[in-house]
């Protein structure tokens, strides 16, 4: 903001300094953004390969009287910005969620084409992103539909267990989870990211934490746990669940 005016003096047409100043220390403007796009995981850029870092909204007034805001992010030593257009709220906390909720509308963060990684293990980290309704869940459930098994979509297992499975075979106490190789740390697909480094490190380490713990309350109460890394084809997967299904006696109708 240097070289901005400081103050909206009487008379003059410039935009209140509250409607999009920040003042106060930098730490704030990380947790000022986080709140306003809807936590730190919507502030995510991936730029494939696992390499990820954060988009914030600037607000910049204009001489007659506006709010303007953007959105940028950096990849290395690139940095893009997206305009946003003029925000209207009187407060900078309300500029930036408006902003944020424009850049969702738009579908931004994006990662430009030319620096979408192309490779196998970028398109996994992408997917991995997407959370529910992935595609290789999709496929996985189609496929077990297919063969004429009923199934919960995204339930919990145990009612008193706050955890949900992808695909859930009530009756037969079969429950399946269809895991991210981003979010859940793929040993093949997962990469650490360099920026913010020990903050992905700890959530993806929270995350296998929480699998782990899943998994030993969901056994000791006489559920059969499936996991499958979404890279994992969908017919190895189905074969997966096939054979967890006929340990509890549950056979599927021939394939097509
Ligand atoms: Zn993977």
């Amino acid at each position: 903001m240097i070289g901005q005016p400081r103050a909206s003096a009487r008379g003059s047409r410039w935009p209140a300094e509250r409607a999009w100043r920040l003042v106060g220390a930098r730490k704030r403007a990380a947790s000022e953004q986080d709140k306003a796009a809807g936590g730190r995981a919507c502030r995510v850029v991936d730029h494939g390969n696992g390499r990820t870092s954060l988009a914030s909204v600037r607000l910049r007034p204009t001489a007659n009287g506006q709010v303007v805001a953007s959105l940028r992010w950096t990849d290395g030593r690139r940095s893009y910005t997206r305009g946003l257009g003029v925000v209207t709220a009187n407060t900078r906390a309300g500029n930036l969620a408006q902003a944020w909720s424009r850049a969702r509308d738009k579908g931004l963060p994006k990662v430009s084409d030319d620096s979408w990684a192309t490779s196998r293990a970028a398109r996994h980290v992408m997917r991995a992103n997407q959370g529910r309704d992935t595609k290789p869940e999709l496929l996985l459930r189609s496929r077990l539909y297919q063969r004429g098994l009923r199934y919960r979509v995204s339930a919990r297992p145990l009612p008193t267990l706050r955890r949900t499975a992808d695909i859930v075979f009530p009756r037969a106490k079969v429950a399946v989870f269809v895991d991210g190789c981003f979010w859940h740390g793929c040993p093949e697909h997962h990469r650490p990211s360099r920026s913010n480094a020990t903050f992905w490190r700890d959530k993806i380490e929270g995350n296998r934490a929480r699998d782990r713990e899943t998994n030993t309350v969901l056994r000791s109460e006489g559920w059969a746990v499936v996991r499958v890394w979404e890279h994992v084809e969908a017919a190895e997967a189905v074969d997966l669940v096939l054979a967890a299904l006929a340990e509890r006696g549950v056979a599927p109708r021939e394939s097509p």
